[in-house]
């Protein structure tokens, strides 16, 4: 074998990433997964993608009514919690932990956007943003990493966004903005943490996505034309086309790669 650095079994490649083929790679047979905010849009397409992959898949959620729906709906397991209350966050992901047997994919999806100018941006709204988008990602990965780091393996991907990125016009959104920027910056702090102790931890970042988050913006024709005018390929994406860089980063396939952004956009940040 060429010498390729530390020979400790959880940071080798797995089997199945040196010597499988292709649909291997990407497979979750026998892992375990949370995808929080996962009762509808991105969220959703993510835990259908996981199921998919073979992945057992809890849709993690403040709203139950539709997290329990979806859940049954595509034949996969419902568990409240409302990732700004860490005590919430530590109960749902034992849960899943201790039902399941392991907690190896942790996909912390849940967000939320607030549109108002900065100059008369609430305290409040500027910390309920924050509290979703950025400690509510923190609770989450931590949640997951401390079982993770147990079991010596395991895979977080947590949504950013292009707002990470770039400042969107013409609607303003700060907070929304910096959290995204935050939860970039958080993946790759974690990242070179946990690194050298089995687990691995990924962003994906989408761009403008048409779901219940959008549909506001979208009705506005001066957002829509510029969202569009302003995305290199002219639309906005579906959530199924966000999804399969979460499989990618979750499975053996993003077995070399942590810290990493995965942008989805379009195009729109080349501009
Ligand atoms: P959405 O509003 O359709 O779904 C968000 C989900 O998160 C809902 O099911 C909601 O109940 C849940 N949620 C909200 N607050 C929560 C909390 N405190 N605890 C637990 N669950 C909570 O939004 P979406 O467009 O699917 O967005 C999903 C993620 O993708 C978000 O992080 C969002 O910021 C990000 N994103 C969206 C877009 C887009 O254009 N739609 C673009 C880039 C990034």
């Amino acid at each position: 074998r060429f010498p390729v650095g530390r020979d400790d079994h959880r940071l080798r490649a797995s089997a199945t990433s040196r010597e499988g083929n292709l649909s291997e790679l990407f497979a979750l047979n026998g892992k375990n997964a949370v995808v929080t905010g996962g009762a509808q849009g991105i969220g959703e397409a993510i835990v259908l993608a996981l199921r998919d992959a073979g992945a057992r898949v809890f849709i993690c959620d403040i709203n139950p009514e539709v997290g329990n729906a979806t859940a049954e709906r595509h034949g996969v397991e419902f568990v409240a919690a409302d990732v700004t209350d860490s005590a919430s966050v530590e109960t749902a992901f034992e849960h899943v932990a201790t039902t399941a047997g392991s907690l190896d994919v942790a996909v912390n999806n849940a967000g939320i956007v607030h549109n108002h100018p900065s100059e008369g941006l609430a305290d409040e709204d500027w910390r309920r943003v924050m509290s979703v988008n950025l400690d509510g990602v923190f609770y989450c990965c931590r949640a997951a990493g401390r079982r993770m780091l147990q079991q010596g393996s395991g895979s977080i991907v947590n949504t950013g966004s292009m707002s990470g990125h770039i400042s969107n016009h013409p609607q303003p959104q700060s907070a929304y903005n910096t959290a995204k920027a935050g939860v970039i910056h958080l993946t790759k702090s974690l990242a070179g943490e946990w690194a050298d102790r089995g687990v691995r931890v990924n962003s994906v970042s989408p761009g403008y996505v048409g779901t219940e988050m959008t549909k506001r913006g979208m009705s506005n024709e001066e957002w829509r034309r510029v969202w569009v005018g302003d995305t290199p390929m002219k639309r906005v994406a579906e959530p199924r086309e966000i999804a399969p860089a979460v499989v990618f980063l979750a499975s053996d396939a993003g077995s070399y790669c942590t810290g990493t952004d995965l942008v989805v956009d379009g195009g729109y940040t080349v501009w």
